[in-house]
């Protein structure tokens, strides 16, 4: 029995599932941790995302929602799920990762403050009901996805002052030729384009520290020698992704720069084991969607169907080379952060404690730093981008679990 399993049900996943289930025989089943299909852009639906949910639905996937893969492992094939508190394990002949990605956000004084939120996390909040008429939101970081969020912010009836982008005119300016090779990202570009929302668009300019007592009242920026005060109610702010390598890791497949190595068949460095989308390097829905078929098919066996997909991918690639390189963070952004500020939020660990460690593995060892809930998913990233610490191993549980879940895991072993 060809028994296919997918962690991540976002467009990578999805796709795989219907790459994968259009194999006589094939038992696919998709996990994902959140309620519904979708991943970060398609929860909720959208009108790009019906045909994968239609194709999806004719299929016989089944598909496990509200549950979390804790742990793996790659020499018994299996994985152990947490579905609200009971835990399962689940064996698998192929396994594909899409696992997708996180954003980026680099510590600046002031950045735990209430209403300083990520870009994309706050554009969630906002469609799971959070209500921003009238108030004055200040969108900055860097990424395409922040002229996406401010105009989905404004339509929503918030104020939006201006975009602050990190990257420069001049690195926008050949990005945007280089767009002309890529006609439908032209038009997308076209379409984002924050004029046309009547939105303040700054390069060079990012957020030097967030002001006010019990949340957010106001951001210092700097464009260049000018730096400003800018009052507001909240902020949202991320420099990109962080692709969510941490199950590949702990199966033992090979990163690099944070994303998982695959080969032409999105064939990770072990035996049966895929990955696809934004876990495999960070390159937007349409990579996801193409490395997702050619996962599934390739884990069925089907690679027939693989060359048109590899050479779409090759493209869609090579335009993400270019978006990553960029809206890159540029090295100012590593002396944001003051003494005094915060870097592990969810361990309180400010950079001057930080900086008595000399590696990641002693800061967790010696401050706790990367020790709690959150378990270094956002300061991990951070440290390495200011203090150029390499990640160390992953150990499981890879997310959070109750003790009686892992009490649980001894009896279904
Ligand atoms: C917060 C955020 C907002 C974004 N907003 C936009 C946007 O507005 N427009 C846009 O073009 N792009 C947006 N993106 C980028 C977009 O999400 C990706 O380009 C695209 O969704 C990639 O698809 P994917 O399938 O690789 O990953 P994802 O869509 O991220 O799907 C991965 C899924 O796997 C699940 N998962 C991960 N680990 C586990 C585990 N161990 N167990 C169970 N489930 C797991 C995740 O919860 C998620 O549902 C956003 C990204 C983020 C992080």
């Amino acid at each position: 029995m060809n028994n296919i399993v997918i962690v991540g049900a976002g467009p990578a996943g999805m796709a795989a599932a219907v790459a994968s289930s259009s194999q006589k025989g094939a038992q696919v089943t998709v996990i994902d941790d959140n309620p519904s299909t979708g991943g970060q852009i398609w929860r909720g639906g959208s009108d790009p995302a019906n045909p994968w949910f239609a194709r999806l639905s004719q299929t016989n996937t089944k598909v496990v929602t509200s549950a979390r893969v804790i742990s793996g492992d790659a020499i018994n094939r299996s994985l152990l799920v947490d579905r609200e508190g009971n835990v399962q394990s689940i064996p698998y002949s192929k396994l594909i990762l899409a696992t997708g990605a996180r954003e980026l956000f680099l510590p600046f004084p002031g950045w735990t403050l209430p209403n300083v939120m990520g870009v994309g996390g706050l554009q969630a909040l906002v469609k799971s009901g959070l209500p921003v008429t009238g108030k004055r939101i200040v969108v900055a970081g860097s990424g395409p996805l922040l002229l996406a969020v401010a105009s989905y912010l404004k339509h929503h009836g918030a104020i939006i002052p201006l975009i602050a982008e990190q990257a420069s005119l001049r690195a926008l300016a050949s990005f945007t030729t280089g767009l002309l090779s890529h006609p439908s990202k032209l038009w997308q570009a076209f379409r984002l384009n924050p004029r046309f929302a009547g939105i303040p668009y700054l390069t060079n300019c990012w957020i030097e520290a967030a002001l006010g007592t019990n949340h957010v009242q106001s951001i210092r920026l700097r464009q260049k020698a000018r730096m400003w005060e800018e009052p507001c109610d909240y902020v949202a702010n991320a420099y990109g992704f962080v692709a969510n390598n941490e199950l590949a890791t702990l199966l033992g497949c090979a990163t690099e720069n944070g994303a998982v190595q695959v080969d032409q068949f999105q064939q990770t460095s072990i035996a049966d084991i895929y990955c696809a989308g934004e876990a495999a390097g960070i390159g937007g829905v349409d990579t996801a969607l193409l490395e997702g078929q050619i996962a599934g098919y390739a884990a069925t066996g089907q690679t027939s169907f693989c060359s048109r997909l590899q050479s779409q991918l090759r493209k869609a690639k090579a335009f993400a080379r270019s978006l990553n390189k960029t809206f890159a963070p540029r090295a100012e952004l590593q002396t944001l952060a003051q003494p005094d500020t915060i870097v592990c939020r969810c361990e309180d660990v400010t950079l001057a404690r930080l900086r008595t460690a000399n590696s990641w593995r002693s800061a967790k060892l010696h401050e706790r730093c990367g020790m709690g809930p959150c378990q270094g998913r956002i300061c991990g990233p951070a440290a390495q981008f200011i203090l150029g610490w390499e990640p160390s191993s992953v150990r499981p549980p890879i997310f959070p679990a109750r003790l009686d879940t892992l009490l649980q895991e001894n009896s279904v072993k």
